[in-house]
This record gives structure tokens, C-alpha cells and sequence, in this order.
């Protein structure tokens, strides 16, 4: 869809009621990914001739080996509790994409041929066949749903939306109904290491304008070092850090913390992609490709520590898959968490007092955090409970002197997705992106008014270019939202004089 046809819905005062508009999102539909796509990646490359079989049979795999799968279809109750909770309801009022409405595209189907009452008494139960018409609203709603996590805190009895909806894309994928953006990612990281398909050379050229340009602007020698032997520290992080605004400003961030606390790190090329897109599609044996790429590259350079750059969902593969998928790490120094967040490093360094911040230099910029999704709801950090709040909202403090939070509601783990997470950062689906982030321009414009805020931190890169993108349709500026180590990189000091 064309940028110009986006229109963002006007903001609102909280609490909202969301009105009901019946197929609001009905036409929105990511591209289907071509056979070429497709292929590269080992899923069938067109919609296969016996899918309706082959779809139930591949749930039925699933729901085999998941069994929280089976348990979260059975459990529901329908109390409602959840269906004001996510952010594509929210902004688009769409009632399919009220959580409990997605998973029932599923649940009708799974209790059509895997429950007794719905074999026999399907009316009865709302039990209904996978036909061609629920597989178009399995395609276009799952295809609305950033696996934000967000609706299974409410839930009373735990239901994770997210896994329902990467069991969908599973089976989708297996019967050759893959989507492109996500696919094509995919195939990108196996065949050049990241997720832009940048090549080795291009990473090394922009390494060198990178360190070309912190020369200038600080006269100090700040390295960004690719594929050095025995450096100690291994630092994996999407791609988008190499190259696009505004994360490029956290990778000078990392690079000015390793300079000042004389770490030495490297990238790899190998390795240059933090990112695993097989985490949204809900498929492990992709999942555990593309990390393998990290191990090997850690015992190619013989580091002794991995650190995860500021990516969300990257930072919960690497937390929660990481030791499944490509552990044992019994090659990497047992006095370092693995993986180890660069929010972690850096919070460690500065409570060592072996780097300084000077907050002044900050002192144009008035705070907020956004959390991002898949760290707050999908994992932790620094071994303490809520260390993926405290973390990062303690750096930004020694980091800047003005700083605010959203409302609490808004905020942790009720924090609301930037509406571009999941596989849905593609521009087909622009106006369900800018939807979809509604209702955290409305939290972003309360604390705007309230304090004069100018700058959202994250530590998300998919979080930061969506925001880039949908900002303006706020009337924001596009440049207020960057890097937790944009704002570490702007205060430390580098050397004795700095
Ligand atoms: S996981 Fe997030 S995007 Fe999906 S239904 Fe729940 S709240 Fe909505
Ligand atoms: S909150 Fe949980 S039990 Fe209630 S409707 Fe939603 S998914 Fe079902």
C-alpha cells in the first residue's frame, strides 16, 4: 500500500474504548512469497495441491510436539479479558484482531479434526473445516499479529497468542503459503550472514567511515573491528546497525564502550546479523540455522564472550533459544553470562566505575524508554528479577539528567508494541504498522505534553526503524526516537581530556 493512502488515526485520551469497524483490515495482506523465495529456505514453493490434508497434518505434528500448543487451545474460556490489549484492536478496531478472535481462527479449526465433539458435532462446538476462505483469514490476521506477547499478561490462564500465531505460520510455510518479506530475510542471512544481504566488503568500507567519523568528531582512535583473531569480545547486532539512522549511532555507542574500558571486540562477517527471522515463523530447524552461525563464528575467532547489540527478538533467541539451539558455550569464559546483553556489559562498567559518562552532554535531550516487546515479555537480563527494566532505564539515567517514563500502564510488561515486530516491517503493511502503533503515540504523546520529551530510547532495532517510519504520521519527528547506547555514546568519556 502507498505511503500517501496511510492516514493515522487521530490520538486518543486513555483510557480507550475502541469502536467495533467489522473487517476494517480485511484487505490488508502481506505478499505471498514467490516459489524462488520459497525454495531457497526448503518450504514448498507454491500453495501444494492436497493442502487442506497436508495443513492438517502438519498440525497435527505441532500440536504432538508442542504441548503448550494443544494446552492453549483447549484452555480458553472466553472471559475477554484480553480482547482490548492489543495494539492492532486498539488502533484499527477490527474485531479479528482481538486476541482471543485470532486464536479462534485456529481453535475452530484444531477442534474440527482433533476433539471428539468437534468431529461428530461440529455446529455444535464451532468446530469449522480449513477451507480456502479460513486459510485467506488465517493468512491476512496472523499476518496482524507482531508476537508481541502482549495479551497473554492479561490472560488468566496464560495463553500466549504469539505461539498460536507462529504455529499458523508454520503451517502456512509447510504448504507452500509463506510470506515473502519474512522468507526472504530468511534466505538473505543464509546466503550473505545478515538480514540487509550486505556483503563482507560493504561491512568493512562502512566500518572504516565509522571509525573515519568518530576520529573527527572526538580526534580519538575508536576501532570497529571485523573478523579479528583472539579478540575477546564477540558483539552480534543487526545489521541495521551497520549502515541505516538511527542505529548506526548505537554501533558507535558500543565501539566508544569498548574503547574506553580497553575491551578488545570484533564483528564477524560471518555473523553479522543478530536477527533470527526464523523466531516469527515459528520454525526451530530455521531458527537453529541461523544461529549456528554465531557459534561458529565465536570458535573462528576464538572470543572468550558473545554480546547481543540492541535487538529484541534477537536479544530473546540468544536468551531463551541460544543454549538449546547451539550451546554448550563451554568454550567462552564461565565468569560472563552467555549470551550477555551489551546493556548488561555496559550497566557492569559503569557500576565498576571502568567507564564515565558525563550527562551534560545529553542535557538537550528530555527522555522516555520505550520497552520492546520481545525483551520485556520474552526474556531478562543481568540475573536480577526485572533487569530487563531496571538495565536499560539505569543507563539512560547516568546517560542524561531529563529523563521520564510513559505511564505505568503503558510501560514493562504492559509496554505496547511499536507495531512493526513479528515479520510485519514490510510496506505492503504500512497502514497496519502506522494502526498499530497508535496506541503508543498516544502513551508517547502524554509524556510529550507532560515533559517536553524528545527522544525515545530503545534497544530494539526493528522497534527503531518502525518508529522512524510512522513517527511523521504523528506529527512527530522522525529523528526523537534512537539507541540506548546513542545516548551512552554521546556522554562517555574517551580519554583523560575528553
Ligand atoms: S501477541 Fe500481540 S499482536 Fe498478537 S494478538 Fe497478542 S497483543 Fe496482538
Ligand atoms: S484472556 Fe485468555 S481465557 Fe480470556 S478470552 Fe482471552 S485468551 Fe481466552
Amino acid at each position: 500500500m502507498a505511503a500517501a493512502q496511510v492516514e493515522a488515526p487521530p490520538i486518543r485520551e486513555y483510557p480507550v474504548i475502541p469502536i467495533l469497524a467489522h473487517d476494517a483490515m480485511a484487505g490488508s495482506k502481506p505478499y505471498v512469497a514467490s516459489e524462488k523465495i520459497n525454495e531457497a529456505i526448503g518450504f514448498p514453493g507454491q500453495l501444494v495441491e492436497n493442502w487442506q490434508a497436508r495443513a492438517v497434518e502438519k498440525m497435527g505434528e505441532l500440536l504432538g510436539k508442542y504441548r503448550s500448543l494443544r494446552v492453549f487451545l483447549d484452555a480458553c474460556v472466553h472471559c475477554g479479558a484480553c480482547t482490548d490489549k492489543c495494539h492492532y484492536f486498539l488502533g484499527t478496531g477490527d474485531p479479528k484482531n482481538m486476541p482471543v478472535a485470532r486464536q479462534e481462527l485456529v481453535r475452530k479449526v484444531y477442534r474440527r479434526y482433533f476433539t471428539f465433539a468437534g468431529k461428530w458435532f461440529p455446529k455444535l462446538v464451532g468446530a469449522e473445516d480449513l477451507t480456502e476462505s479460513v486459510l485467506e483469514d488465517w493468512y491476512k490476521y496472523f499476518n496482524q499479529c507482531s508476537e508481541c506477547r502482549r495479551c497473554s499478561v492479561y490472560c488468566p490462564y496464560g495463553i500466549d497468542t504469539a505461539e498460536i500465531t507462529m504455529a499458523a505460520k508454520e503451517v502456512m510455510d509447510s504448504i507452500g503459503m509463506g510470506q515473502k518479506y519474512t522468507n526472504e530475510i530468511i534466505g538473505k542471512v543464509h546466503r550473505l550472514g545478515n538480514n540487509l544481504g550486505l556483503p563482507g566488503p560493504a561491512l568493512a568500507d562502512t566500518l572504516e567511515t565509522l571509525a573515519e567519523e568518530v576520529r573527527e568528531d572526538t580526534g580519538v582512535d575508536v576501532r570497529f573491528p571485523l573478523d579479528e583473531e583472539g579478540a575477546e569480545v564477540l558483539v552480534v547486532t543487526p545489521s541495521a546497525d551497520f549502515f541505516a539512522e538511527p542505529h548506526v549511532y548505537s554501533l558507535i555507542g558500543y565501539a566508544k564502550v569498548f574503547h574506553a574500558a580497553g575491551i578488545r571486540w570484533t564483528l564477524s562477517s560471518r555473523a553479522s546479523e543478530a536477527g533470527n527471522f526464523g523466531l516469527f515463523i515459528g520454525n526451530y530447524a530455521q531458527m537453529k540455522a541461523i544461529a549456528a552461525r554465531v557459534r561458529e563464528a565465536a570458535l573462528e575467532l576464538g572470543v572468550k564472550r558473545i554480546v547481543v547489540g540492541e535487538c529484541g527478538h534477537a536479544w530473546r533467541v540468544a536468551y531463551s533459544f541460544w543454549n538449546t539451539l547451539i550451546g554448550p558455550f563451554d568454550f567462552l569464559d564461565s565468569r560472563y553470562p552467555v549470551p550477555q546483553h551489551i546493556c548488561e556489559l555496559t550497566y557492569d562498567l559503569l557500576r565498576r566505575g571502568a567507564i564515565t559518562l558525563d550527562r551534560e552532554k545529553n542535557d538537550h535531550r528530555v527522555v522516555t524508554f520505550h520497552d520492546s516487546c520481545n525483551v520485556a515479555r520474552g526474556s531478562g537480563m543481568g540475573g536480577m528479577p526485572r533487569g530487563q527494566f531496571i538495565i536499560p532505564r539505569e543507563l539512560i539515567k547516568a546517560a542524561c539528567n531529563h529523563f521520564h517514563d510513559m505511564a505505568p500502564e503503558t510501560i514493562h510488561e504492559h509496554t505496547f508494541c511499536c507495531g512493526g515486530g513479528g515479520g510485519l516491517l514490510t510496506d505492503e503493511l504500512l497502514d497496519l504498522r502506522v494502526k498499530g502503533a497508535l496506541p503508543r503515540m498516544e502513551a508517547l504523546a502524554r509524556v510529550v505534553e507532560e515533559h517536553g520529551v524528545n527522544f525515545m530510547a530503545t534497544i530494539c532495532a526493528i522497534c527503531k526503524a518502525q518508529f522512524s517510519k510512522v513517527l511523521p504520521y504523528y506529527k512527530f519527528e522522525m529523528d526523537m526516537i534512537g539507541g540506548v547506547h546513542q545516548l551512552v555514546g554521546d556522554a562517555i568519556r574517551l580519554g583523560r581530556n575528553d
